[in-house]
């Protein structure tokens, strides 16, 4: 039988969230440090532990049969890969970003500027698409310190909080693009049944990721109000109680809406609501 290969980032900020969703589908792995690659016990897989720059072109050339990286990168390295899930973290945006000095109003005055960047080709079309030339230096990390030295009038890097820009003096001034990490794979490999089996672990994890099962106590009087509250998978289960007039209600809730919905339940007269978390959803 095949072993599909996926790889995912040796050590940064996607690494984590990428060990923690595989774990989350039943795979069984050791996440050593040291090793490139870990073969996963219970599931014909191999993980391959990478630099992100390099794993869009390792799933392109069909070293890795799949890869966990930001769309920034996908997009920079300009490789042809299929995207199969949004997977929810990882999440930032690339900012074109000047100090806080630079009185700045439109795009267009940055034309004959030179701005930092380590993503020269996103940032290369965003200007072309409107029309600016500006210099674009490349440099391998520590954009943001660029315009402090004297190196750069503007910088292009990627911001999630925004506190590093502050740290430095800078203000973000215009959104390059947003991005999340992905699931990629070779162009045509959805098709394959392991990777199938694979996307379906993941999707049934995230949908887990964003819902919590509750159960909560209502008088039967009060459960038409409580039911047209609740959207539910299919409709909710009603178990009656041992005390007469009580019934338990069971049901799923997406967690954005999640304290709203509360709220509106205690006052339609739930009782003793209980919330837990959902491991996954299966459909
Ligand atoms: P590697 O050693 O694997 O090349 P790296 O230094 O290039 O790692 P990290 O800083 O670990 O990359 O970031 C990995 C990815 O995390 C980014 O490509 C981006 O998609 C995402 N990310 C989320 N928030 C941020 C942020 N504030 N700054 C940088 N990247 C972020
Ligand atoms: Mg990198």
């Amino acid at each position: 039988m095949k072993t599909l290969k996926i790889a995912i980032q040796k050590s940064g900020r996607l690494n984590e969230k990428s060990v923690e969703l595989l774990k989350n589908c039943g795979l069984n792995f050791e996440n050593y440090k040291s090793s490139l690659i870990s073969p996963v016990s219970n599931f014909p897989l191999e993980i391959l532990f990478l630099r992100d720059d390099d794993i869009p072109e390792y799933v392109q050339d069909g070293i890795a049969d799949l890869g966990i990286v930001g769309e920034n990168v996908i997009e920079e390295t300009e490789v042809e890969v299929s995207y199969l899930q949004r997977l929810g973290f990882g999440k930032c945006s690339l900012k074109i970003a000047v100090p806080n000095t630079y009185d700045i109003k439109d795009l267009s005055e940055l034309d004959g500027k030179s701005i930092a960047t380590t993503y020269p080709a996103i940032l290369g079309k965003f200007l072309k698409e409107r029309g600016i030339q500006a210099d674009i230096r490349t440099i391998s990390g520590s954009v943001e310190i660029s315009p402090g030295l004297g190196l750069s009038d503007a910088i292009c890097d990627l911001v999630s909080t925004g506190g590093t820009l502050k740290s430095n003096g800078l203000k973000p001034f215009a959104d390059v693009m947003s991005s999340e990490a992905v699931l990629i794979g070779r162009v045509g490999s959805e098709n394959e049944e392991l990777v199938k089996e694979l996307i379906q672990r993941i999707q049934s994890v995230l949908r887990a990721k964003e819902t919590k099962y509750v159960v909560l106590n209502v008088q039967k009087d009060n459960l038409a109000a409580i039911t047209a509250l609740l959207p539910g998978v299919k409709s909710p289960s009603v178990i009656p109680l041992a005390e007469e007039g009580w019934v338990a209600v069971h049901t799923v809730i997406p967690e954005r809406d999640f304290w709203d919905r509360i709220s509106q339940l205690k006052q339609a007269g739930a009782q003793g609501i209980v919330v837990m978390p959902i491991e996954k959803i299966i459909l």
